[in-house]
């Protein structure tokens, strides 16, 4: 007998998945959604997308880069009087949305718009966060994206008072938010004091709020801690820089508090832009 992945779902999930349904934009769970972890389909829970493919895309549906391996199956949908691309699980044929190219908004200029309906998170709990600023974050999450264990780099703000702050505010130096890149690590690949060694060796902590020829409060140094562990690692850590530098380190070390994924476009930015660094 044939299993039916859809005699679970409720009337709103069976819509999308089984009618091939859209739910209203901007509506969904996961659409302002960047936590690590795995998106599964609601019906069958078969794998579909990591969430370090996700982006956001502005549209109002989660979007995603890329699929995992073999999880999807594509078809021609000629409904709406255009030409566009179906997007279905693999394995149960479930409606998730559409996919598109040629929007150049991530790297891999590929957007799989599909339904929050569609899918289920599935946390990956065993991660540990950590969130540096250290000037341009553009630079920083560059160099933390390519690291080992490193499951997650999101550039955005933290440490300042305005609520959701954009590119602009930040800049102005009203805000009071730092630059900070916040990542999501494996501490069985990688720890928290080799990450921050990584910190330390690329930019300069005894200059107060400026790095290179950026300059303001948003571009200081500054470590926000998630445990009292981690702290204690960063203290240590500060005095052992000390002996590097002649000039005193002014690096913060502050309690994180809420971040702030930065706009889209400021995500991968020098790999998107094809730029090798900052300031070039
Ligand atoms: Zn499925």
């Amino acid at each position: 007998m044939k299993t039916d992945y859809f005699s679970h779902l409720n009337p709103a999930e069976k819509k999308i998945l089984k009618d091939k349904g859209t739910e209203a934009p901007f509506t969904g769970e996961y659409n302002d959604f960047f936590e690590p972890g795995i998106f599964v389909c609601r019906a069958c829970k078969s794998p579909l997308y990591e969430s370090n493919t996700k982006f956001n895309s502005g549209c109002g549906w989660p979007s995603f880069d890329d699929e995992i391996e073999n999880a999807i199956v594509r078809y021609e949908d000629l409904s709406g009087g255009r030409v566009r691309t179906e997007i279905c699980c693999a394995k149960c044929d479930g409606h998730l949305g559409h996919v598109f190219h040629g929007e150049e908004i991530t790297e891999k200029d590929t957007r799989h718009c599909v339904n929050s309906l569609s899918i289920q998170f599935k946390a990956y709990e065993k991660l540990e966060q950590a969130t540096f600023g250290a000037g341009c974050f553009w630079q920083v999450e560059k160099i933390f994206r390519e690291i080992e264990g490193v499951y997650l780099a999101n550039s955005g703000y933290m440490g300042g008072d305005t609520i959701n702050p954009t590119y602009q505010e930040v800049c102005k130096g009203d805000t009071n938010h730092a630059e900070v890149v916040h990542l999501y690590f494996n501490p069985d690949v990688i720890s928290y004091e080799t990450l921050l060694n990584i910190f330390w060796k690329n930019h300069n902590p005894t200059t107060l709020n400026r790095q290179g020829v950026d300059s303001g409060t948003q571009y200081r140094s500054v470590v926000f801690y998630h445990s009292d562990t981690q702290k204690k690692i960063v203290e240590i850590s500060i005095l052992e820089e000390s002996k590097k530098w002649k000039n005193l380190i002014v690096t913060q070390l502050v309690s994180a508090t809420t971040f702030y994924r930065a706009e889209e476009y400021h995500q991968n930015y020098l790999n998107k832009n094809n730029l090798g660094s900052c300031g070039v």
